[in-house]
C-alpha cells in the first residue's frame, strides 16, 4: 500500500468511526445548530450571503443552482470546465478524470436537465465513511463484496474500495444478461441497483445469487417492487435515497427510512401537510467545493410521525413518493383544479388486476395515456380508473390506452408522468 493510499483509507476509517447514532432529540437539535452555524459562517462562496441566520439565505433550485454554478463554488472551476471534463468520462467510460484534487461528476436528471457535481478528496472520503456505517450489514468489519449498478461510475463511488470491501461497477449500458453472468461468478453480499434493475434480476432465472442485503437507489421503489424483489431474495429491501446534492436518507435495520439529520439540516415545503407530503429545502453541513444550502429539491416525501423501534430520532419517512412534476393537474367534479397524487394512480393500475405487468401513465393535455403489459388488461384498469375518480370526487378523464414499450436501463423509470 502506498501513502496515498493507506491516507486515503485512515480518511474513511476516521470518518466511519465518527458517525454516531442519535437517539436523543435535544443531542440532535444541538448538534444541528452548532453544524449549520459552522457551515454557514464558513462556506466561502461568493453566491451566498455573509450571514449567520439561515432565513438570509435564498432558497434556491437545480435551475438557480446550474445557472450560478461559477459562483456557487469555491474551487474555481467554470461550468464549461466541468461540463467538458464529466462528457468526456462519460464517453470513455473512464471515470477516473480530474480537474486538480476535484472529481466531477455528472447527474441523471429525469427532466433532461443534468445536474454537475464537484466533490474533494475529503469529501468523498468522507462519503463513503459515512454510507459505509449506515448501510453495511451488522456486524460491522465482515468482509463485503458489493455489486453496484449505476449509469456512471466516479471516483467518489471508487473510494468505497477499501478496508475490507471489494467493490464493482456494473455499468447499465451494457446488457444485463452479462452482468448476470458476472454476478453468478463474483456472488456478491451487497447487491446496490435501480429499482427497475433490481426487479428484473429477481425476475431472472438464471440468477443464482443470494446478497445479504439488497439495497435500492436512484429510483422510487414502488410497493409492488418491493414485494417481488424482497421474495426473491427473502429479505427486505434497503434504501438509499442519494441525489447529486447529497446522501439524504437510508433505511434502518428495522427497514424505515430516515432522513440522515447529521449530514443535512431538512426544511419543509409542504405540499400537502394533511397527509405529510413536502418537498426538502436541504442545507448540507459538509459540502464544501460546492456547497449546498437551502436547496429545494423537486421530490415528494411523506412525513411518518410515529417513531420508529430503532431508536433513532432521525425523522421518519413513509416513503419518497416521486417528483414534483409528477402529480397531476386534474379537475375535480365542479370543475376546481385539484392535485392528484402519483400514488393514487398507481395503486389504481394495480389494483385492476394481478395480470397487470408493466404499465405506465402520461397526463397530456387533456387525456391520460395508459400503456399496459398485456393490454388486454385494459376493460379492468379503466374500471378501477373510473372507481378512483368516484372515491376521489374528480371529473373523469379521457383515457387513451397503449401498449406498454420497455425503456432503456439507463433512463430513469417514472411510471406516472404529468407532462
Ligand atoms: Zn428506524
Amino acid at each position: 500500500m502506498n501513502g496515498m493510499s493507506m491516507f486515503r483509507k485512515l480518511g474513511i476509517v476516521k470518518e466511519f468511526l465518527s458517525v454516531k447514532d442519535f437517539t436523543c432529540k435535544e443531542a440532535l437539535k444541538a448538534y444541528q445548530k452548532e453544524k449549520l452555524a459552522e457551515r454557514l459562517a464558513t462556506h466561502g462562496s461568493r453566491f451566498y450571503p455573509n450571514s449567520t441566520k439561515l432565513e438570509d439565505f435564498p432558497i434556491i433550485n437545480k435551475k438557480i443552482f446550474m445557472e450560478n454554478f461559477d459562483t456557487i463554488n469555491t474551487v474555481g472551476i467554470s461550468k464549461d470546465e466541468a461540463f467538458k471534463v464529466a462528457l468526456a468520462s462519460e464517453e470513455s467510460r473512464n471515470f477516473s478524470n480530474k480537474i486538480g484534487y476535484i472529481s466531477v461528476g455528472l447527474s441523471s436528471g429525469t427532466s433532461g436537465s443534468r445536474g454537475l457535481f464537484l466533490v474533494s478528496e475529503e469529501e468523498s472520503r468522507r462519503w463513503a465513511g459515512y454510507i459505509l456505517k449506515r448501510m453495511l450489514p451488522k456486524p460491522l468489519l465482515q468482509r463485503h463484496k458489493i455489486a453496484f449498478f449505476l449509469r456512471a461510475n466516479s471516483n467518489l463511488y471508487e473510494s468505497v474500495n477499501s478496508l475490507a470491501i471489494k467493490f464493482s461497477f456494473y455499468d447499465l449500458l451494457q446488457p444485463l444478461e452479462e452482468h448476470i453472468e458476472t454476478l453468478n461468478a463474483t456472488q456478491p453480499t451487497i447487491l446496490i441497483a435501480p429499482a427497475q434493475v433490481l426487479r428484473l434480476l429477481a425476475l431472472s432465472d438464471d440468477l443464482t445469487i443470494n446478497p445479504k442485503k439488497v439495497i435500492s437507489v436512484a429510483e422510487v421503489l414502488e410497493e409492488e417492487d418491493e414485494e417481488l424483489i424482497s421474495q426473491r431474495f427473502s429479505q427486505k429491501v434497503h434504501q438509499v435515497y442519494q441525489c447529486t446534492e447529497g446522501f439524504l436518507a437510508h433505511t434502518c435495520e428495522e427497514g424505515n427510512l430516515h432522513l440522515n439529520e447529521d449530514r443535512v439540516y431538512i426544511e419543509k415545503e409542504w405540499i400537502d401537510e394533511k397527509s405529510g407530503r413536502f418537498s426538502p429545502i436541504i442545507s448540507d453541513f459538509f459540502r464544501s467545493s460546492q456547497p449546498v444550502i437551502r436547496y429545494k429539491l423537486d421530490d415528494i416525501l411523506v412525513l411518518e410521525k410515529e417513531p420508529c423501534a430503532c431508536g433513532s430520532v432521525f425523522t421518519r419517512l413513509k416513503k419518497i413518493e416521486g417528483r414534483c412534476d409528477d402529480i397531476l393537474n386534474v379537475k375535480d367534479k365542479n370543475g376546481v383544479p385539484y392535485l392528484l397524487f402519483p400514488d393514487f394512480v398507481r395503486r389504481a393500475i394495480i389494483r385492476a388486476s394481478d395480470k397487470v405487468e408493466e404499465y405506465a401513465v402520461e397526463h397530456r393535455e387533456d387525456a391520460l395515456h395508459v400503456y399496459l403489459q398485456p393490454l388486454s388488461m385494459k376493460d379492468e384498469v379503466e374500471e378501477s380508473l373510473q372507481k378512483l375518480y368516484v372515491e376521489q370526487g374528480l371529473e373523469s378523464l379521457e383515457h387513451v390506452y397503449d401498449a406498454y414499450e420497455m425503456g432503456k436501463l439507463t433512463d430513469k423509470r417514472r411510471r406516472v408522468k404529468q407532462l
